[in-house]
């Protein structure tokens, strides 16, 4: 005789409870998912507006996250890589920062730029061997914020300032620079390997891929949890679920809202993120790079002609520009002052691009676990049959959540044993 299935619960499918999914689907047991959305993805979502696909905030994949690259079908999801280097906008113009090992003629073409000394290019290039070379290099240095490992590292104030706190800056979301320098190191060697990309048809394709091998039955969307506890969660709608084993899949803030006692301290401000969406059929530099604010004046932080690195998020003949702001700001004149910041950059034509949509999105990121990452992650089990992940139990990243998912369920089919 079989033994009965035990019952299942996720909350969330976000990347984190898709991920506990997949685990739990491979190991033959059955579970529910409960989804607060329309849609699974969670923070990784896409809509599609006049046939441009806008993800929500801008975001991009680092194709060497080990995570992803064991849950994810990379062909299937037709990745368009980013060119490997920057365009740092400096006192009036634009100076190529490009990557010597992908680009080594750009980069000897813009050796002469006085924009970096030579001393951060040595540096750079020291950086880059030692992430390459050190095994777990994040886990072998003490805790500390990015920034005061640059200054100990020995990079130039200048240049902190001009790349590491813009293009950083927008990868955390704080320009402080106050994430752990583990952090730092961990997606310095993920970039120094694999760079970064984005699926061609929008970010939202990644969760959507891991979804499509869910049993079917098992999500359960506009389903949003009300409460839980041990063995029992009640949907808004009263429903009352029993559960043996219940995943809590959800960010650090619904966490906090449905179980305080599942964070490991309090709750500190998420950061958040602001992202302006234009378009046009203005001719514009055909390169797919990344465009930073090395000015530091704002209020973008980031740019990128988005349509260039993935034609399929424009519909032919048109370019899809996207715009980063680190915050929230609240100004009625945000648009106007973005054009006059693109104008600056990109010629006056940025006056008449079209506003297609504007995403203020208050919680990107935890802020608690970037800071301390520790020794590990935060234990998945909370209490017999109750267990936590996210990015805000692993590193707030798309493999943070994925791996904080696996663990999840790794717990459960231990307790199963
Ligand atoms: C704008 C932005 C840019 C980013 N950029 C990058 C990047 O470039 N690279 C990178 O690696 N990472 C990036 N990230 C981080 C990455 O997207 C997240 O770390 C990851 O998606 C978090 O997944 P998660 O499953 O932990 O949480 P979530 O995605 O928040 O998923 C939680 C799910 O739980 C659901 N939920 C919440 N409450 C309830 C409830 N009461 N009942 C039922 N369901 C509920 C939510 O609807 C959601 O679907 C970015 C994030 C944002 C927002």
């Amino acid at each position: 005789m079989s033994r009965p299935q035990p019952s299942i619960a996720i909350i969330g499918a976000g990347l984190s409870g898709l991920s506990c999914a997949r685990v739990l689907t491979k190991a033959g047991f059955k579970f529910t998912i409960y989804e607060a959305g329309d849609a699974v993805g969670g923070r990784v979502r896409s809509d599609v507006v006049d046939g441009f696909t806008l993800d929500r905030g801008f975001q991009v994949l680092l194709p060497s996250y080990p995570e992803a690259r064991r849950v994810l079908d990379y062909d299937d999801l037709e990745l368009r890589p980013f060119y490997r280097g920057a365009d740092v906008f400096y006192k009036g113009r634009f100076h190529r920062l490009a990557d010597p090992f992908t680009h080594p003629r750009d980069s000897i073409k813009h050796t002469r730029d006085p924009f970096v000394s030579w001393m951060d290019k040595w540096r750079t290039l020291v950086l880059r061997k030692e992430v390459l070379t050190t095994r777990k290099i994040e886990r072998r240095i003490p805790e500390m914020e990015t920034e005061d490992y640059l200054r100990d590292f020995g990079f130039t104030e200048e240049f902190i300032d001009r790349f590491f706190r813009t293009f950083f800056g927008g990868v955390f979301l704080e320009k402080d620079l106050r994430t752990s320098a583990r952090m730092f190191l961990f997606l310095y060697s993920m970039f120094s390997t694999g760079g970064a990309a984005i699926p061609a048809r929008g970010m939202q394709s990644i969760p959507e891929q891991l979804a499509i091998s869910l049993p079917p039955g098992s999500l359960r969307l506009n389903c949003p949890v009300a409460s839980l506890q041990a063995g029992e969660i009640t949907l808004t709608s009263g429903e009352i679920v029993k559960a043996d084993h219940i995943i809590l899949a959800v960010s650090e803030e619904a966490a906090a809202r449905l179980m305080p006692e599942a964070l490991p301290d309090k709750l500190l401000p998420a950061r958040s993120t602001t992202s302006l969406y234009f378009t046009t059929e203005q001719p514009l530099p055909d390169l797919p790079i990344i465009y930073l604010d090395g000015d530091g004046k704002g209020p973008v932080n980031s740019a990128c002609i988005l349509s260039k690195i993935s034609p399929d998020y424009a519909p032919p003949g048109q370019h899809l520009i996207s715009t980063s702001i680190i915050g929230a700001p609240s100004s009625t004149e945000l648009e106007n002052v973005v054009r006059d910041q693109m104008a600056r950059w990109f010629g006056e034509g940025a006056y008449q691009w079209r506003h297609l949509r504007s995403y203020q999105i208050r919680h990107a990121l935890p802020e608690g676990r970037q800071l301390r990452l520790g020794d590990g992650p935060l234990q998945a089990v909370l209490a017999p049959g109750l267990y936590r992940c996210g990015d805000w139990c692993e590193d707030a990243s798309i493999n943070g959540a994925l791996i904080s998912g696996r663990r999840a369920a790794e717990a459960v089919l231990g307790s199963l044993a």
